[in-house]
C-alpha cells in the first residue's frame, strides 16, 4: 500500500486519521507542525499527504507549496474549516489536488484517498506517451488519438487502455485490471470489464476505419481464463 503523511496539529483528528489509514494498510507518518511535515517529505517518498491548513507554525498553503516542490508526484489533500475558503483557492493554486472540509466523514475521506492513490499508481506505471502504429495514448493528458485525431473514450475505457498500454505486449490478468481500473473493493460483476473492453475495441476500430486507408492500431486480444493483452506491432 502507500505511505501517507498526515500533517495535523489537533490530536483527536490526528489519532483518528492515523488509526483509520493504518487499518486500511497504509504506512502512516503523523506530524503536528508544518516544519516537521516538510522534514518528513525530505527524508522519504510520500504518496499522499493529508494537510491541515491551520497549523501552529507555517501557513498550510506554504507547506503545500514546499511539499509539491520536494515531491511533485505526491498527492496533497487539504483539510480545511469551512471559513477558510480563500485558503482552499490558494491551496489549489499552490498545487494541492483536492480538499475536504472539516468535519468530514471518515468513509468519504478513505474513499477519496483510495481514488487518488489509484490514479497516482496508474500515472506511475504508464509511460507518459505510448505510441504504436497510428495509436497514441497520452496518460498525462488523458488523451487517446489515432493519427493525431482524438478518440472520445469514456473514463474507464481510457483507464483500461492506459493500463494495457503500460504492459503492452504482455498479458494483464482480469484481477489486475479490476484492481487497477476499478477498485480493490469492487464487488460488482466482473462482466463490467468485458463490456468496457468490447466498447473500447469498438471505439478504436471505428476511429481506425474512419481513415482511408484504415489506420493501423494494436489489437486487444482476449486470453481465455486469464485476461487481456494489447498486441504491439513492430
Ligand atoms: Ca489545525
Amino acid at each position: 500500500m502507500a505511505t501517507v503523511l498526515v500533517v495535523e496539529d489537533e490530536n483527536r483528528i490526528g489519532e483518528i486519521l492515523e488509526s483509520a489509514l493504518a487499518a486500511n494498510g497504509h504506512t502512516v507518518q503523523w506530524r503536528r507542525t508544518g516544519e516537521e511535515g516538510t522534514r518528513a517529505a525530505r527524508t522519504g517518498r510520500i504518496d499522499l499527504v493529508l494537510l491541515d491548513l491551520g497549523l501552529p507554525d507555517v501557513d498550510g498553503v506554504e507547506v503545500c507549496r514546499r511539499l509539491k516542490r520536494l515531491q511533485p508526484q505526491c498527492v496533497v489533500v487539504m483539510l480545511t474549516a469551512r471559513r477558510d475558503e480563500m485558503d482552499v483557492v490558494e491551496g489549489l493554486e499552490a498545487g494541492a489536488d483536492d480538499y475536504l472540509t472539516k468535519p468530514f466523514r471518515m468513509t468519504e475521506l478513505l474513499a477519496r484517498v483510495r481514488a487518488h492513490l489509484r490514479r497516482a499508481a496508474v500515472a506511475d506505471f504508464v509511460p507518459e506517451v505510448f505510441t504504436n502504429g497510428d495509436l497514441t495514448v497520452d496518460a498525462g493528458a488523458r488523451r487517446c488519438a489515432v493519427r493525431s485525431r482524438e478518440v472520445d473514450l469514456r473514463p474507464k475505457e481510457f483507464d483500461l487502455l492506459a493500463r494495457l498500454a503500460a504492459d503492452a505486449g504482455r498479458a494483464v490478468s482480469r484481477e489486475a485490471l479490476m484492481d487497477d481500473v476499478w477498485d480493490r473493493n469492487w464487488f460488482g460483476p466482473t462482466k463490467t470489464l468485458d463490456v468496457h473492453i468490447a466498447s473500447l475495441r469498438h471505439r478504436l476500430a471505428a476511429a481506425a476505419t474512419s481513415f482511408d486507408p484504415p489506420a493501423t492500431i494494436p489489437e486487444i486480444s482476449t486470453l481465455r481464463g486469464h485476461g487481456y493483452r494489447l498486441e504491439v506491432q513492430s
